[in-house]
């Protein structure tokens, strides 16, 4: 059990000290405008044009940080702040964004895998919520049976985690490439102001990868140690 609330503390510490990090980044450096004067809808609708992208479309959405690409629906939406904002953090979100939409049209692998295993990503949630819900009411669940749902189903939270990685690091890698190139992000000051947002940004997926890993561990641990007592 106390490994347990380590293991709950532990990645909860993580995935909250690198939230902070890419808020307190992201306050500092929306305030550091782009001399291009570009606002992050107009980057991302150049960055399609040069990419012969014509079927996504741009859309302003409510809230902090909601900026996503959605490749279901062919839809870029960025949170208003970025849509309207001509900051280095906003090009650098926007630019990122677009830069899923170029996986996408490339048919870029990892993005490939990741959009595949949503679905089961989605039930592998489900279960590691309910069954250890369900396990503490006692004996509906049999214990060994528990645990081994429960590090199947991490073990494909921990895979989604992973596969995400290259998709956004490689969203990223393109985003710097093209706003460096471009112009839209002047070289020097800016063009590291902007990095900073970025790399703060593609940390919170390394912590989620990390928990994920830590938790499929911790129950291919118990797993194995629980058939060796039988
Ligand atoms: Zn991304």
């Amino acid at each position: 059990m106390t490994l347990m609330l380590i293991l709950f503390f532990g990645t909860l510490a993580l995935s909250g000290l690198a939230s902070l990090r890419v808020r307190s980044a992201y306050n500092r450096y929306s305030q550091v405008r782009a001399s291009s004067g570009l606002t992050g809808a107009e980057v991302a609708a150049r960055i399609l044009a040069l990419n012969n992208i014509r079927d996504v479309t741009i859309h302003p959405t409510e809230g902090h940080l909601t900026d996503h690409y959605d490749p279901a629906h062919r839809r870029l939406v960025l949170s208003e702040e970025n849509y309207h904002g001509t900051s280095v953090a906003a090009l650098g979100v926007a630019a990122h964004e677009a830069g899923h939409a170029i996986q996408h049209k490339q048919l870029y692998a990892p993005l490939k895998w990741r959009m595949a295993a949503v679905g089961i990503t989605g039930i592998a949630s489900q279960i590691v919520m309910w069954v250890p819900l369900i396990g503490m009411m006692g004996g509906l669940i049999p214990h060994q049976f528990a645990i081994t749902i429960m590090t199947v189903a991490m073990g494909i939270l921990m895979l989604f985690q992973l596969v995400t990685l290259p998709v956004e690091f490689d969203a990223t890698a393109r985003a710097k490439s093209v706003l460096a190139g471009t112009g839209a992000v002047a070289p020097g000051t800016e063009f590291q102001a902007m990095s900073k947002v970025l790399d703060a940004a593609a940390l919170t997926y390394v912590a989620a990868f990390v928990s994920s890993l830590a938790y499929f561990l911790y129950y291919l641990l118990r797993m194995t140690a629980g058939s060796r007592e039988e």
